[in-house]
């Protein structure tokens, strides 16, 4: 080779060498590029941390302030709020009540024959309207025109009905489901508006007296015998079919449980006596809040952005309105760090754009090559060709966000059960002997709401946490069912366990 030849021959391999190392430089920033992406789920997945020890603290945390709430108005986040509720229908109940469930876009109403013990649930009619939206933020007297003149059509309609031909009065109970300061089993005072309503006359308002007044005017007697929440509805229904009913829990859009609590247990409603002893508390659990949930940055952004910032701060852990938004804010983060996109030019840095249905699909994507995330990915949030190992990360998030959720949730339930005893560790106000399970009681709690229901995973991490907790020797007297929406159906039903002809206790 002359000198020309290895002239060349150098400049080859130190050109060679310079494309090697542009590669391998190349491999190595992308490398640590991933290595940042999988960082971030390690950090969230440590974020979202929630072992049986960290859940015992927030069953703790949960009876504390529900005591707290019960002790003085204002003594908790927790509200804690009386719903004079004393009597729960037990399926003995006989005769024809009537419904109106207003709390959404939508309202309905519905008529029910109870055939008691025999015969339960004989029949039951409903109609469901959608509420013209200039009523949602008007006046509260053109609202109440409108649902009253409503019912009276449905009234008629139903033609000449012979439990009400001897001038008995129809008896009614109204599902309201917006914050109400109750007064009696049959009336509250509206203590402000949420989901798109805004009538700002009516805040202050006895809400059963706006509908009393409206059915008055238009000659419709029927008598407003049950002023409840979507929750108590349910409690009602699981309580009609399953007696050993205690409680019931809400995952839907939002999150809300009640339960039957001992009226002496009640410190703030100051010595109010009930004949059964007990009452029904609607919690606002959503609202419940512990140094010991676990928290990440996420959370923390996603409350500051939110209208109703500090508040909610359970619901904002748990429940469906949240979930998907908390996954799109950590899948942004990855992407970030991957530099796989322009942050300003996607989709994803649109609030609420991940629905949690969305999220559960991607959760519950099983085929091989996860073409759920791949379409959503594409479809809804306009960014294609994501790589099947930052699909498998994705589903990852959804899984830590989700696991966190379900077992916050199991967490609350027990911490009930602690409150009323029933957890088997002989509980804040008392419980089983120890060590002598068949003192235990079967104890039933009913779960509604699209998130627990149509999420199979979401309701599976719940399950297990719950027995986790509690342990195998106290798992199986919890029994955990789901319920049918109780939010139509169950006014009727406690409805019907007040009127003076059904009187059964709890
Ligand atoms: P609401 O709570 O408004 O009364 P639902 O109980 O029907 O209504 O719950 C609806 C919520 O449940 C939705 O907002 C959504 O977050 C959640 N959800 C519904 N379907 C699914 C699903 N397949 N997977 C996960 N979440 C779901
Ligand atoms: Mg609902």
């Amino acid at each position: 080779m002359g000198k020309l030849g290895v002239g060349i021959a150098v400049g080859c391999a130190v050109a060679s060498c310079a494309i090697a190392a542009i590669l391998v430089g190349r491999r190595v920033r992308s490398k640590r590029k991933w290595n940042r992406v999988v960082g971030v789920l390690r950090e969230v997945e440590e974020g979202c941390e929630t072992s049986v020890g960290r859940l015992r603290q927030v069953v703790d945390a949960m009876a504390v302030e529900m005591h707290a709430g019960l002790a003085s108005e204002g003594g908790s986040k927790l509200k804690m709020l009386l719903t004079f509720v004393d009597a729960l229908p037990d399926g003995s109940e006989k005769g024809t009540y009537y419904a109106l469930d207003l709390g959404g876009t939508n309202f309905r109403v519905l008529r029910v024959h109870l055939g008691g013990i025999s015969h339960g649930i004989v029949e039951q009619t409903v109609d469901r309207q959608p509420i013209p939206q200039n009523l949602m933020t008007g006046r509260s007297e053109e609202l109440f025109d409108f649902i009253a003149s409503s019912l009276k059509k449905f009234v008629e309609s139903e033609g000449e009905d012979s439990d009400f031909t001897a001038g008995k009065s129809r008896e009614l109970g109204f599902t309201f489901s917006f914050p109400v300061k109750q007064t009696s089993v049959s009336s509250g005072i509206l203590i402000k508006w949420t989901k798109g309503f805004s009538i700002r006359d009516m805040v202050g308002k006895d809400v059963s007296e706006c509908l009393q007044i409206a059915m008055a005017k238009i000659g419709l007697d029927m008598r407003v015998a049950a002023l409840i929440n979507d929750s108590v509805g349910t409690l009602a229904v699981g309580h009609y079919h399953d007696p050993d009913t205690v409680a019931a829990i809400i995952i839907g859009t939002g999150t809300n449980a009640c339960y039957v609590e001992r009226t002496d247990a009640i410190i703030k409603s100051q010595g109010l006596l009930t004949s059964s002893g007990g009452m029904v508390i609607n919690m606002e659990w959503g609202n419940f809040w512990s140094s010991h949930l676990p928290r990440t940055s996420y959370d923390i952004e996603l409350d500051a952005e939110s209208p109703n910032p500090n508040d909610q701060g359970f619901e904002k852990m748990i429940s469906g309105m949240y979930l998907g938004d908390i996954v799109r804010r950590v899948i942004l983060k990855m992407l970030e760090e991957a530099d796989l996109l322009e942050p300003a030019s996607t989709k994803l840095t649109m609030p609420f754009i991940l629905r949690t249905p969305m999220m559960a699909a991607m959760h519950e994507d099983e085929s091989p090559n996860l073409r759920e995330v791949s379409r959503i990915f594409e479809d809804v949030l306009e960014i294609p060709d994501v790589p099947l190992k930052f699909r498998r990360l994705v589903v990852k998030v959804c899984d830590t966000v989700t696991r966190r959720a379900a077992r916050l949730a199991a967490a609350g339930i027990v911490g009930i059960l602690k409150k009323i005893g029933r957890d088997g560790s002989g509980g804040v106000t008392g419980g089983k002997v120890r060590g002598n399970e068949s003192n235990m009681k079967r104890t039933v709690i009913t779960i509604e709401g699209g998130l627990y229901t149509s999420y199979g995973v979401f309701k599976e991490y719940l399950h297990e946490a719950v027995a986790e907790i509690l342990g195998e020797d106290v798992a199986p007297y919890v029994i955990l069912k789901v319920s049918e929406d109780g939010s139509g159906i169950g006014a009727a039903l406690v409805a019907a366990s007040h009127s003076q002809e059904n009187s059964v206790n709890i």
